[in-house]
């Protein structure tokens, strides 16, 4: 450990990731465990889109790129830009990297001096406080409430900015809770930043197609063509495309900030993988029917697994309205089980009692809470809560 450094020593693995690895591990000793860690979709990449990368390979595009992804796909992204999200942006506007995770630590890289605030809602997807310490900033956490839908609100927003604060990030709709913002939430949200002109604003838009909301999703630069230079749009085919490991995601924002995210990316992965980037040119390019049936396959678990969840003794779940994750309260299931005192705990106790794996809250900035995916099949799902009810119930 002398070895190193004291800011690694200060980052958290990922938990999400850590208990995917867990589950796999106990299922290949030969454990018979249900997985609902993972945050991807369990469906294939549509055969199109595989098709391009493979002619992509046969055509020798195996080659270096321009380090902000290629003009092809560059395009494609201007384009899906302007028809699904009504923004207009340039070529220069828009660097590509190894999923959209990539692109926001580029990001915090990029814009973060030392000690400056980075502003994050919990409940929070688990990277951001760690991307954000890795790159020298601080995380200012906001706390929000059930009875708000988990969304930060105006006002939170507004006493939690200060001198120091460089960026916001907004996650929507959200991994873990599923909530999504409103249009006039996020009016609310773009007025407290027009005020404030020396925040950034990151939007990470990475589950607007797993989404079915009452209103359309409505982008914030749409919204607010004077903060334009001030948002930074985060998206990518991984999660709407099912193309998580094809590791594909981009910044949209203001040419000075992504020529700085591209300055980073040249020093350290140089382009993202050419195959892939000709896969997901297809994505946006191609025919989009696909992003209906997993929409509409998410939609459907959703409702299953929120109203199976509530009908478990202890168990609280609000309904979400994108993502596919539920984030039920369990904290009254902790309570009823000896030995288990959190949801740490408590996650722990359903992988050895239950076989079935779901991520504890606490690394989400959420006790008390616990994460179900439920990108898996609905038979999987009911397996799943029938070994959860068994488990739970004799404690009631
Ligand atoms: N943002 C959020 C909120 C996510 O949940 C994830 C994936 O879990 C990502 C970004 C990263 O996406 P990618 O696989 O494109 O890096």
């Amino acid at each position: 450990s002398e070895f190193v450094s004291d800011l690694v020593k200060r980052v958290k693995p990922s938990a999400t990731i850590a208990v995917s690895m867990k589950a796999a591990e106990l299922k290949r000793a030969g454990k018979d465990v249900i997985g609902l860690g993972a945050g991807e979709p369990d469906f294939d990449t549509p055969d199109h889109i595989k098709k391009a990368a493979i002619e992509a390979i046969q055509q020798g595009k195996t080659k270096y790129t321009a380090v902000d992804g290629t003009p092809e796909l560059k395009q494609a992204i201007l384009g899906k830009l302007l028809r699904e999200n009504h923004v207009s942006y340039q070529a220069n506007e828009i660097l590509v990297s190894c999923g959209a995770k990539h692109s926001i630590s580029n990001l915090l890289c990029a814009v973060i001096n030392p000690g400056d605030e980075v502003i994050i809602p919990t409940p929070y997807w688990v990277s951001y406080p760690d991307m954000t310490l890795l790159a020298g900033g601080k995380s200012v956490l906001v706390e929000t409430n059930i009875d708000a839908d988990f969304k930060l609100t105006a006002d939170q927003l507004n006493q939690a900015i200060t001198s120091k604060t460089k960026l916001v990030m907004l996650n929507s709709p959200s991994n873990p809770t599923g909530k999504a913002y409103t249009q006039a939430e996020l009016v609310a949200i773009g007025e407290v930043i027009l005020a404030h002109p020396k925040v950034l604003i990151a939007t990470d838009d990475i589950y607007e197609h797993i989404y079915w909301g009452q209103e359309p999703l409505v982008n914030l630069v749409a919204l607010f063509p004077a903060l334009k230079d001030r948002v930074i749009i985060i998206n990518g085919v991984s999660k709407a495309y099912a193309m998580t490991g094809w590791r594909i995601g981009f910044a949209a924002g203001n040419a000075e900030i992504i020529t700085a995210m591209r300055k980073v990316q040249s020093q350290s992965t140089s382009n993202p993988c050419s195959i892939s980037q000709a896969a997901a040119t297809a994505a946006y390019n191609g025919p989009q029917d696909c992003l209906m049936v997993m929409k509409t396959a998410f939609k459907e678990r959703h409702d299953y697994l929120v109203s199976a969840l509530n009908d478990l003794p202890g168990v609280k779940c609000s309904a979400g309205n994108g993502a596919f994750y539920a984030f039920p309260d369990v904290s009254a299931l902790v309570k009823q089980i000896d030995g288990v005192h959190d949801d740490v705990e408590l996650s722990t106790w359903l992988l050895e009692n239950a076989g079935v794996a779901v991520v504890p809250g606490t690394p989400f900035g959420a006790p008390g809470y616990v994460r179900l995916s439920f990108a898996t099949s609905i038979d999987v799902l009911k397996d799943a809560i029938n070994r959860i009810a068994c488990a739970v119930k004799p404690h009631f």
